[in-house]
């Protein structure tokens, strides 16, 4: 059996795993993110123990926050791009990594591993176009369609579509510091807190917060399915904890198509449809293991 390592570079932490698939992991190692050298380095010391000897690792998956380079034959393939996350701009983090480790490393965003992982172990098992989005920190969507992982320019950056934004029924008038009122700009976890002076995680259920909320994200999952088509969308991150949400989201997601998907999935099995990830907080590890072990098909 091949073994393989894998990287989950997240903006608060890091984890590194040495498996072959969700039920086979070896050995993981979780530590917070700090400067791009120590981080880097924390994980070099955890992998170099299998660079040798019977669990000795083929290849190493990287999937991290981004914004990334992920086009191989760019100067800056393997950088992460410039980025609010301080000492991180412009850091070769698949050079650092290479020049200790020597191995094939396949490097994508967090949210393209958690869609890959999620399309082949997890809840969009048997579908060849699946749209991962995670609303926490940031709001990102991975997606691998017809059988890959999306990528074109750079890599699509979904958090950041425009959606009707309603100030009579939502006066806060969004935090991203690009856009303003983009979907991550309205209904990002910050962007919760910021509306509503206290954490997402503190509001109870009944609290007007998920109205608003499921308005925004209704209505950004309808754009994707008008664009993408997605066989599954699977909804995941800190916010998306709040399960009582989901149910919302597929009232209204059917509301703002008004009938015009006449898919089945859609008209009659939305809540199968619009799904929580099946690989819990495993998802983002997962993903960085899964480039490598599907970088091939
Ligand atoms: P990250 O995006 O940094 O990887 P998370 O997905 O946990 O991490 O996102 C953190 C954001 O999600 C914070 O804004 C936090 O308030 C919110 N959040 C975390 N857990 C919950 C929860 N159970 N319910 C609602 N919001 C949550
Ligand atoms: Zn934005």
């Amino acid at each position: 059996m091949s073994l393989f390592g894998g990287i989950e570079g997240g903006g608060t932490k890091f984890v590194c795993a040495v498996g072959s698939g969700p039920n086979e992991i070896i050995e993981e190692a979780r530590f917070p993110t700090t400067t791009p050298d120590e981080t880097t380095g924390k994980a070099i010391h955890f992998f170099k123990k299998y660079l040798d000897g019977p669990q000795k690792i083929t290849a190493l998956g990287v999937a991290t926050f981004g914004p990334i380079d992920p086009g191989k034959s760019s100067p800056t393939y393997g950088h992460i791009l410039p980025t609010p996350k301080a000492g991180w701009s412009n850091y070769d983090i698949v050079s650092a990594l290479k020049k200790e480790l020597e191995l094939p490393i396949h490097f994508d965003t967090d949210v393209n591993g958690a869609a890959l992982a999620e399309a082949k172990w997890g809840a969009g098992k048997g579908c060849d176009t699946v749209l991962y989005i995670t609303i926490g920190t940031g709001i990102g969507g991975g997606l691998y369609i017809n059988g890959s992982l999306s990528h074109g320019l750079l890599h699509p950056e979904m958090g950041h579509i425009r959606i009707p934004h309603d100030l009579s029924k939502d006066p806060f008038k969004g935090s991203c510091p690009f856009h303003t009122d983009c979907f991550e700009g309205l209904a990002a976890g910050p962007s919760i807190e910021k509306r509503w002076g206290q954490k997402a995680e503190t509001l109870p259920k009944d609290h007007p917060a998920w109205d608003i909320e499921t308005d925004h994200i209704a209505n950004a999952l309808a754009n994707y399915i008008l664009t993408i088509s997605p066989q599954k969308i699977i909804v995941g991150g800190g916010v998306a904890q709040q399960e009582h949400i989901l149910p919302m989201v597929h009232s209204k997601v059917l509301k703002v198509l008004n009938g015009y998907v006449q898919s089945e999935q859609i008209t009659k099995n939305i809540s199968s449809y619009i799904v929580l990830p099946e690989l819990g907080n495993m998802a983002g590890v997962l993903g960085a293991l899964a480039l490598p072990i599907f970088a091939n098909g």
